[in-house]
C-alpha cells in the first residue's frame, strides 16, 4: 500500500523497485510496475508476494524512461496477480497505480462503464476506465478526462498516472492517501512517502488534496482541480536513506 513513479530517468526500473522496497514497512500482498520509453515500447510486471518475487520477474532489457509502481494491501478484490496494480484502460492507452478506496466504484461503473471489460476485481481499475471512457468521449485531453473523473471520485485516493500517447509524463492526485512529488537531477520522481525516494533526491515538493500534479523530465506543474496554476516551493528533508 504504497505508490512511487519516475519520469525521465534511464534507471526508471531499478529506482522503482528499490523504492517498493523501501515502502515494504507499510505492508503489502502484491506489487507491480508499469514502464515505457518514449519509443512505446513498456512493459508491466505483477507479482503476489514479496518484491523480490517481482524483481526475479524482471529481465535486463526491462528498461524505459518513466514508470510507475505499487505494493497491493488488497482492498477490493483477492490478492493475485489480476488484481496488483498497475491497472489498465481496456484500450491499454492508460496505466495507474492507487492507494486508497473508491467507495462509489460500483456507482460509476454501471452509470458509464456497462459497455467496458474489466481485468480485475479492483476498485482502482474504474478511475483507469473512466479517464479513458472521459477522453475518448469529444477527443478531451488527459487534464479534461482526469479532471472529469476527478470529480466523480468518493472516498480515498493517491495515484498516479500514464498515457501511452504522451510517455514522457506523470498525473498525479490525491484525497486524504499521502504523496509527495520528488525532485530530482533532470529527471523527478512521486511517491507514498520521501522514504522511497531518498537515495535519488531530498527535495519535495507537497501536493494537496483536490490538486492534480502533471510532472515531466524537467517541469513540474500544480493545479487546483479548476486548472488553476498553484506556486509552492520544494523543502528538503534533512533525513538519509
Ligand atoms: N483499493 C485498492 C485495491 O484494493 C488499493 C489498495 C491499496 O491501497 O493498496 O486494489
Amino acid at each position: 500500500c504504497g505508490i512511487v513513479g519516475v519520469v525521465g530517468n534511464p534507471q526508471t526500473t531499478s529506482i522503482l523497485i528499490n523504492g517498493l522496497k523501501k515502502l515494504e514497512y507499510r505492508g503489502y500482498d502484491s506489487a507491480g510496475i508499469y514502464v515505457t520509453d518514449e519509443q512505446g515500447h513498456d512493459i508491466l510486471k505483477k507479482r503476489v508476494g514479496k518484491i523480490a518475487n517481482l524483481q526475479q520477474a524482471l529481465d535486463t532489457n526491462d528498461q524505459g524512461l518513466a514508470g510507475i509502481g505499487q505494493t497491493r494491501w488488497a482492498t477490493h478484490g483477492k490478492p493475485t496477480e489480476a488484481n496488483a496494480h498497475p491497472h489498465f484502460s481496456e484500450d491499454k492507452r492508460f496505466y495507474i497505480v492507487h492507494n486508497g478506496v473508491i467507495t462509489n466504484f460500483n456507482e460509476l461503473k454501471q452509470k458509464y462503464l456497462s459497455d467496458v471489460h474489466f481485468a480485475s476485481d479492483t476498485d482502482t481499475e474504474v478511475i483507469v476506465q473512466l479517464i479513458a471512457y472521459f477522453a475518448q468521449q469529444d477527443n478531451s485531453s488527459t487534464l479534461t478526462a482526469l479532471q472529469k473523473t476527478l470529480s466523480l471520485l468518493n472516498g480515498s485516493y493517491a495515484f498516479a498516472l500514464m498515457d501511452r500517447q504522451e510517455p514522457d509524463k506523470l498525473w498525479v492526485a490525491k484525497n486524504k492517501s499521502p504523496l509527495l512529488i520528488g525532485l530530482g537531477d533532470h529527471f523527478n520522481v512521486v511517491c507514498s512517502d520521501a522514504m522511497a525516494m531518498l537515495d535519488q533526491t531530498h527535495k519535495y515538493l507537497e501536493i494537496h488534496d483536490g490538486e492534480i500534479g502533471v510532472i515531466s523530465k524537467e517541469q513540474v506543474q500544480i493545479l487546483t482541480l479548476d486548472g488553476q496554476a498553484v506556486q509552492r516551493d520544494p523543502y528538503t528533508v534533512a533525513m538519509d536513506a
